[in-house]
């Protein structure tokens, strides 16, 4: 006897990448920053206080939400703050999808929609991306015949790295019937002029999704943000969110990265010098790999290598650097890896050498 919903008996939950205890591992496989936070993340941290554990937080996040607001110029009734990017996924299904409905997602992208989906009991209505990972040009309109009220677009795009530029997610806004979710995860990595929040202004359906996991290297802290038009935030803030998903050491942490632009984009400058050179000299060993605009890279592993991505992984795996291998058909001969310090990332040059070679 199961008590468990139908769905939920049926998927299979989500896999993290591995998170290993061992610090000595080279992590490469879950698109953190290599560089640690801002110093004001650390000195907010020692200031947290016993009195501002013992009470309930701010149920908005107010702290984090008026640094938000201040950094991209949009009012506090345009931003939610939530427990981590993932929970803004979850509550945007919640919000907007009534149930059996389906939520429209490119293939491949972030698999952790599909679970999403499967929780709430939606199909998925997937779009298959073309061979060099762009959008066909009828994306829009398959998900509107499909009835699709929410899509979920992952830009630059998880796992190859491909970035849409603003008119390109303005006219998809434009074309779609149902909300369109932009998710940001990696946009703080895309090269300095890329911005689609003035967009919200002109779409009443586009909401962007942000995180401090990767751009902020706050992964452990599990903080996010939506950014939209009121109408689409408001139900999320008011109704459908829990009011203190966000804790009072994510407000006050979140509003100190947010607060120290210059030691973020310092980080960020420093993982796209080394995402060239890493692709660089990738490509120079025969790997194929699209442009990234991202904090990794999509490297096919060359036939003529003669050994397969996922021997490679595990070769990897062995010498203490883990990079993330997807057993799916249109990936299973890539591996999809994160940019790490220039002392990580030689460290995955000379292993995959050795590899190569031996
Ligand atoms: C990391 C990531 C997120 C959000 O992660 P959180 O840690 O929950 O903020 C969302 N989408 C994609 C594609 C991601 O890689």
């Amino acid at each position: 006897m199961s008590y468990q919903r139908d769905n939920v008996r049926r998927m299979a939950g989500y896999t993290p990448g591995e998170q290993p205890t061992d610090t000595g591992v080279i992590k490469l496989n879950t698109n953190e920053n290599p560089w640690p936070p801002s110093p004001a993340v650390m000195s907010a941290l020692t200031a947290i206080t016993a009195e501002a554990l013992r009470r309930y937080p701010s149920p908005t996040a107010a702290s984090f939400l008026a640094e938000a607001a201040r950094l991209h110029g949009v009012g506090a009734d345009q931003l939610v703050a939530t427990n981590g990017g993932d929970e803004l996924l979850r509550l945007a299904i919640t919000t907007f999808v009534p149930p059996g409905a389906p939520i429209g997602v490119a293939e491949p992208s972030y698999s952790l929609y599909p679970v999403l989906a499967a929780i709430h009991d939606s199909p998925v209505q997937t779009v298959e991306l073309e061979t060099d990972w762009s959008l066909p040009a009828d994306f829009a309109s398959r998900m509107n015949a499909a009835g699709v009220p929410l899509t979920l677009l992952v830009n630059p795009h998880a796992p190859s790295g491909r970035l849409l530029d603003a008119d390109a997610i303005g006219a998809i806004a434009a074309a779609l019937d149902g909300v369109l979710l932009v998710d940001e995860a990696y946009v703080d990595f895309t090269d300095p002029g890329h911005d689609v929040v003035g967009l919200i202004q002109r779409h009443d359906n586009l909401m962007i999704l942000r995180t401090l996991s990767k751009g902020y290297s706050l992964a452990g802290l599990r903080l996010g943000y939506g950014i939209g038009p009121s109408a689409l935030i408001e139900p999320i803030a008011r109704k459908t969110r829990d009011s203190y998903s966000v804790d009072a050491v994510a407000d006050a942490l979140g509003a100190a990265a947010l607060g120290d632009q210059p030691a973020a984009q310092a980080s960020w400058e420093a993982v796209r010098e080394e995402r060239t050179r890493v692709i660089d000299a990738l490509r120079g060993r025969g790997f194929a790999i699209p442009d990234s605009q991202a904090n990794f890279c999509l490297a096919r592993v060359p036939n003529r290598a003669g050994r397969s991505a996922e021997a490679l992984y595990r070769g990897l795996k062995d010498r203490g650097i883990l990079v993330r291998h997807f057993a799916t058909p249109r990936l299973a001969d890539c591996l999809r890896i994160t940019i790490g310090t220039p002392e990580q990332n030689n460290a995955l040059l000379s292993s995959l050498d050795a590899l190569l070679t031996g």
